[in-house]
């Protein structure tokens, strides 16, 4: 089958290698349909995560048809239209049975490398799910393959991001971040009841994309974030802050731009180890900080119905449909920012 596999900093290709099987008994394989580049596949584009070695199958973002499954899988079967979480969950564990599936102790991340439970990724034209009852749902029928896409990932990563901030009706929300991650996030929080929602980037064309989703732009670029979005709280501040980019710089920054009594909530992935944080202003101010990686078991029916009633549409976000033999130029296009949101079709 076709895969594609990291080769070393921003390299990567399409390589023929063997087909996955099934080794456990609730293994299903899935054939994908589609698969999507994240801005986290960036960072191992980038050469940041440790433990991805070359020729490792990267990717984590698919749907696709189930193809077999093991003797122990109940709810799924052959022919089933399914979307993946982009963490897998052994749904056993002390942390599973609590509902955090994103700290399950067997689990991972697909295409992630050694560090993140050595999975093979789903750029491919087939990919093997552990604990498939627990990391597939099955697509409603009325939802199409782009859609259903985005609730395994970047769609549920942002709308759980708001939620963990606990927006209220009518606040003001500033997201750090106006890629995929970020405009997701502009999305979710207006649906979640925000009030409006400012959207940072330094890439003014990105604020603008996330303006023609509803946000107020602010572009790191042109204006101070911080001056400007106290002047549009009259010297308060944002009620809640999310940061979609990863690292200290961007943190930083939102806990300069959050209201006193405010909650920061970040998912940018970052391989820094520790932040300098603003102790001080953090306690005079109240401040609530919360950061972690997606827990995406939690909110994906929240998303997956959202996205079915037409509540939510991601895929208006995406600039690039590509074959999977060009995988390396829609990684290249990504990384350049020439692209948007890029799909691989398999079919
Ligand atoms: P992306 O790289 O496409 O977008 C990042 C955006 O941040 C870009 O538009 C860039 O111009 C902007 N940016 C960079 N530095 C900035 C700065 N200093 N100030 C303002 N804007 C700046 O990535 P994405 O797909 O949107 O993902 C965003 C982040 O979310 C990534 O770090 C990704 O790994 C992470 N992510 C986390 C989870 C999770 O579970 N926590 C899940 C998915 C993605
Ligand atoms: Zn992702």
């Amino acid at each position: 089958m076709r895969a594609v596999t990291f080769r070393g900093t921003h390299q990567v290709a399409v390589d023929e290698i063997p087909e996955p099987t099934i080794l456990e008994g609730a293994d299903a394989v899935v054939r994908v349909q589609r698969a999507a580049i994240c801005g986290s596949d960036l960072h191992l584009y980038h050469g940041t995560i440790p433990g991805i070695l070359p020729g490792m199958t990267i990717g984590h973002e698919f749907v696709g048809t189930v193809e077999s499954v093991g003797s122990q899988v109940q709810y799924l079967k052959s022919g089933d239209r399914v979307v993946g979480t982009f963490h897998i969950g052994c749904g056993g564990c002390p942390a599973c049975r609590r509902g955090d599936f994103h700290q399950c102790s067997q689990g991972g991340v697909l295409g992630y490398g050694i560090a993140f439970g050595n999975l093979a990724g789903s750029q491919a034209d087939f990919v093997r799910i552990p604990h498939a009852d627990i990391n597939l749902r099955i697509i409603p029928p009325s939802l199409d393959w782009d859609r259903a896409l985005f609730c395994g990932d970047i769609l549920t990563t942002a709308f759980g991001a708001v939620k963990n901030a606990g927006v209220q009706p009518g606040e003001t929300v500033a997201v750090i971040g106006c890629g995929p991650v970020g405009l997701m996030v502009v999305i979710s929080a207006l649906v979640q009841g925000a009030g409006r929602v400012v959207a940072i980037d330094r890439l003014t064309e990105r604020t603008k994309r996330a303006e023609s989703l509803g946000a107020v732009p602010l572009s790191s670029e042109e204006k101070n974030p911080i001056s400007a979005i106290n002047q549009l709280t009259q010297g308060e501040g944002a009620d809640v802050v999310i940061e979609a980019v990863g690292g200290s710089k961007t943190l930083e920054m939102a806990f300069q731009l959050v209201r006193g009594g405010g909650r920061i909530s970040a998912i940018g992935v970052t391989a820094e180890d520790t932040l300098a944080y603003p102790l001080m202003s953090s306690l005079t101010k109240d401040i609530t900080f919360r950061i972690g990686v997606a827990n995406i078991h939690r909110d994906i029916d929240e998303t997956l119905a959202l996205v079915t009633y037409g509540r939510i549409d991601p895929t208006v976000i995406i600039s690039h449909h590509l074959p999977l033999s060009r995988a390396p130029e829609g990684y290249r296009l990504f990384a350049e920012r020439q692209a948007q949101k890029v799909l691989l079709a398999l079919d």
